[in-house]
């Protein structure tokens, strides 16, 4: 369901972020994507995401070519891929409820469906009780859970999360990352960038490795 074909991306100014990168991914599969900082994680998930396009090669997303999808059928392909982030990027002066509902405010949902929804994703990662709160009287990583909250909640097949464990400590960590196999769990398709190797090693989960652009491992998980 997720293609790279000899996918390359240049910026102008700094040469190829990603050169000659293929690989496939399968529905309902989880992975990591590491490698050294620079390395081209953060441009893989934005082309998957749509947020920026190849300069060559194909990506495919359930059998949509994204390099030549209309520019009309973005804002529905965004729907179908939940994007986390090292720093969160919640609306700081909005609630946790209305951080989690904007992405089905911009779809256009009825308002009843949405407090529904809503609670149902903040009931998942555990903070139904703080849905009046803003970002700011939460911990670091009750304000990432929200944050995946804001992600699942229009139930996208897949989720890319970019670092979301790079500002939390171990232990938090560990709890963000088990939240992500309870969405493996329920078929949903995951791939991770992190440089938390022994959180990567500990969960036998396949693994890509780039470096300086290029995709230079892909072991299997089991
Ligand atoms: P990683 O996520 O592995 O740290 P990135 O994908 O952020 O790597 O970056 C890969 C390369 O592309 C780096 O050399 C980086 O400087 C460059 N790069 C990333 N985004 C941009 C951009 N918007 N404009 C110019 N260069 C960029
Ligand atoms: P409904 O819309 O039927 O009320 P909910 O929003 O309450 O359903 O979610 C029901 C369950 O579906 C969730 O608890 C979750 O386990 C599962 N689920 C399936 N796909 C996803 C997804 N992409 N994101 C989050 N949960 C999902």
């Amino acid at each position: 369901m997720i293609r790279f074909e000899h996918v390359f991306k240049r910026y102008p100014e700094r040469g190829e972020a990603l050169s000659d990168v293929s690989f496939e991914m399968n529905v309902g599969e989880m992975a990591f994507l590491t490698g050294h900082s620079g390395a081209g994680k953060s441009t893989l998930l934005r082309l998957l995401g749509l947020l920026e396009r190849p300069t060559r090669g194909q990506v495919v997303v359930h059998g949509r070519n994204l390099a030549s999808l209309p520019r009309g059928q973005i804002p529905f392909h965004r729907r179908q891929v939940g994007m986390i982030f090292q720093d969160y990027r919640l609306l700081p002066d909005r609630s946790v409820f209305d951080n989690v509902a904007l992405p089905l405010v911009v779809a256009g949902l009825p308002h009843k469906d949405i407090g529904r929804r809503v609670r149902a994703a903040l009931d998942q990662v555990g903070l139904l009780k703080r849905e009046r709160a803003t970002p700011s009287a939460l911990s670091g990583g009750e304000q990432q859970r929200v944050g995946i909250a804001r992600a699942v909640v229009a139930r996208p097949p897949v989720l890319l999360a970019d670092e979301p464990t790079g500002n939390l400590d171990p232990d938090l960590s560990r709890e963000i990352f088990e939240l992500f196999e309870r969405f493996h769990a329920v078929g949903v398709t995951l791939l991770i960038a992190t440089h938390d190797l022994s959180l990567v090693r500990s969960m036998s989960h396949r693994t890509f490795t780039l470096h300086d652009g290029r995709l230079v491992k892909d072991s299997g998980g089991h």
